[in-house]
């Protein structure tokens, strides 16, 4: 059996503030300072007005499942699988990606609240990952 391995996560000039808070329990997403767009992944331009001024707004962390995957293969060690993968609606209307946890993928269910939290990753990262709202830690 084949293992593949996690690839090392590149922070740049655009997204060290966002791996800076993650580290810190923090979940922030970039907001334009000019039109106020709020956006993930953090970028350099702002989609709607194009401006390169920016902030950042910190997030509640709570959202509902918007679509989600349970990848079985290929399989690698830094994971346990079966490995659910969600896509969450923020409470302020931007989306993340991340590990789901805490719930049997059979349980998933579309419009589920959820919360993120944030737990050490491979090569010395800390990441979001999504549990069921009001869930043990
Ligand atoms: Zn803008």
């Amino acid at each position: 059996m084949s293992t593949t391995s996690v690839p090392p996560i590149i922070r740049t000039h655009d997204n060290v503030f966002w791996f800076d808070a993650a580290r810190e329990g923090r979940l922030l997403i970039q907001r334009c300072a000019d039109c106020g767009t709020l956006r993930h992944p953090p970028g350099p331009v702002c989609p709607s007005c194009r401006s390169f001024e920016w902030d950042t707004l910190e997030s509640s962390r709570r959202g509902t499942l918007h679509s989600f995957t349970v990848i079985h293969h290929p399989q690698d060690p830094a994971f346990t699988y079966p490995l659910a993968v969600g896509l969450i609606d923020l409470e302020e209307g931007t989306r993340l990606v991340a590990d789901i946890e805490g719930v049997d993928p059979e349980d998933l269910r579309l419009g589920m609240d959820l919360e993120v939290v944030f737990g050490a990753h491979a090569h010395d990262e800390t990441l979001p990952r999504l549990r069921p709202l009001g869930g043990d830690r």
